[in-house]
């Protein structure tokens, strides 16, 4: 079974005029792949992720996720924003363990794994930090283990790294093969740019301007550690 299945995908978003974001996107996603989607800015990246996760409803065509229509948002998806949206009055550890309790599961049973994503990450000794102490790109590593904590199997990731500098950047860009070439979790990371997308995927879905379809797939073969 397909990890997203995608047929004819459209999204119009209602308004005063009714705006096309998505005309007509096409796309299965295999468990344990990675896929990026690239393509010039308005195009409907975020609205295609969003539509995965059940945040914003298709108006068009089918989606499935696991081999289920998507309807709201499904257990079991971790999702990245571009800004990290950490809750300032909560510690690194409790934003990490925010899946957990909204999940109601019991917080204890998952102290091992959250030191093993701070170790993982490189913020053991930061997890009694608040936001607010923590630099850019170590909020930005928090928020990725907050996506991990509860075992997603599918992780969504919108332009993570998108307000990064350069330099922090490419180290959270090998930080996240690093993490995924362990969990193998399937991964779609959304991002316009094409070093990025390249580096991460196993496959690049180039979307057109305007409004979104899918106007090329790009195989990906680069060595791996
Ligand atoms: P991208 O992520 O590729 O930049 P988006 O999915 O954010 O593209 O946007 C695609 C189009 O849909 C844009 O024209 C954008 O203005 C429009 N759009 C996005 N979100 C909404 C919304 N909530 N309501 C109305 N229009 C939206
Ligand atoms: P990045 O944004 O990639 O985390 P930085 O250059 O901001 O990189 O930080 C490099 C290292 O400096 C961090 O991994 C951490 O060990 C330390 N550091 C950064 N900010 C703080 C801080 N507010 N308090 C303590 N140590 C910090």
């Amino acid at each position: 079974a397909s990890a997203i299945q995608a047929r004819g995908v459209g999204k119009v978003y209602a308004g005063e005029r009714a705006l096309t974001a998505l005309e007509e996107v096409s796309l299965d996603v295999k468990p344990g792949e990675f896929v990026s989607i690239l393509g010039p800015s308005g195009c409907g990246k975020s609205t295609f992720l969003r539509c995965i996760a059940g945040l914003e409803r298709i108006t068009g065509g089918e989606l499935e996720v696991d081999g289920r229509v998507v309807d709201g948002p499904p257990d079991h998806i971790g999702m990245v924003f571009q800004r990290d949206a950490l809750l300032e009055w909560r510690n690194i550890e409790r934003n990490i363990l925010l899946p957990v309790e909204f999940a109601r599961k019991p917080v204890r049973d998952y102290r091992d794994r959250v030191a093993g994503l701070l170790a993982l990450t490189g913020l053991s000794e930061f997890a009694d930090r608040y936001p607010r102490e923590l630099s850019g790109g170590m909020r930005q590593r928090a928020a990725i283990c907050r996506a991990l904590v509860d075992d997603p199997r599918l992780l969504l990731m919108d332009e993570p790294f998108g307000a990064l500098d350069a330099l922090t950047r490419d180290q959270m860009n090998v930080e996240l093969q690093r993490i995924w070439l362990e969990t193998r979790n399937t991964v779609v990371f959304v991002t316009h740019g094409i070093a990025e997308a390249v580096f991460l995927a196993d496959r690049v879905v180039v979307f057109s301007p305007r409004p979104g379809r899918v106007a090329d797939i790009i195989e990906v073969d680069l060595p791996r550690p």
